[in-house]
């Protein structure tokens, strides 16, 4: 395995074989991606339902035996889709300002241009690089996990994935 301590989700009840998908394809990234990593791209590579692919990603922030991945809010510009604020507990709030476009912009447009990206905490333990390059070609680039996307779900360990309530509340 590139990551032995995935194997700990099995005390979740995560199946082998998914434990065996997110191991390969977490262990096959970039490493100039390593610190973007999308669960959408994830679910769309290996063919894993949306949601299924969610918790993978809850459980590897939050669990204290698998814990391989920290999240960040990144947000965009709506203008010119350049990257304006990058944080990790709470996304940016009032005052924003795009630097490459110059655009002001107000909370209600830049609220639905957040995403949630995920950082690998730690190198593969046999990182093979031509692996990945191969099948590269014929990847599909999955969109972004927006914020409001994730706000409505009712699934808890998905849901965590959010930022805390009261960030929505000051909007
Ligand atoms: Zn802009």
């Amino acid at each position: 395995m590139f990551y032995p301590k995935l194997k700990n989700l099995k005390k979740e009840r995560i199946p082998d074989y998914s434990i065996d998908k997110l191991d390969w394809w977490l262990g096959t990234r970039r490493q100039n991606t390593r610190k973007f990593v999308n669960p959408l791209q994830f679910s769309l590579d290996c063919n894993i339902d949306i949601n299924h692919a969610l918790k993978l990603f809850s459980y590897c922030t939050f669990g204290q035996e698998v814990k391989l991945l920290r999240k960040k809010y990144v947000t965009l510009c709506p203008i010119c889709e350049h990257r304006i604020a990058t944080n990790y507990q709470e996304p940016v709030k009032k005052g924003i300002r795009c630097n490459n476009c110059e655009t002001d912009i107000p909370n209600e447009y830049f609220v639905d241009h957040i995403s949630i990206f995920f950082e690998l905490l730690e190198s593969p333990r046999d990182y093979i690089p031509d692996i990945e390059l191969e099948s590269e070609s014929i990847i599909k680039k999955a969109p972004s996990l927006r914020v409001s996307e994730v706000m409505g779900n009712t699934d808890e360990d998905i849901r965590r994935l959010c930022p805390p309530k009261k960030f929505f509340d000051m909007l």
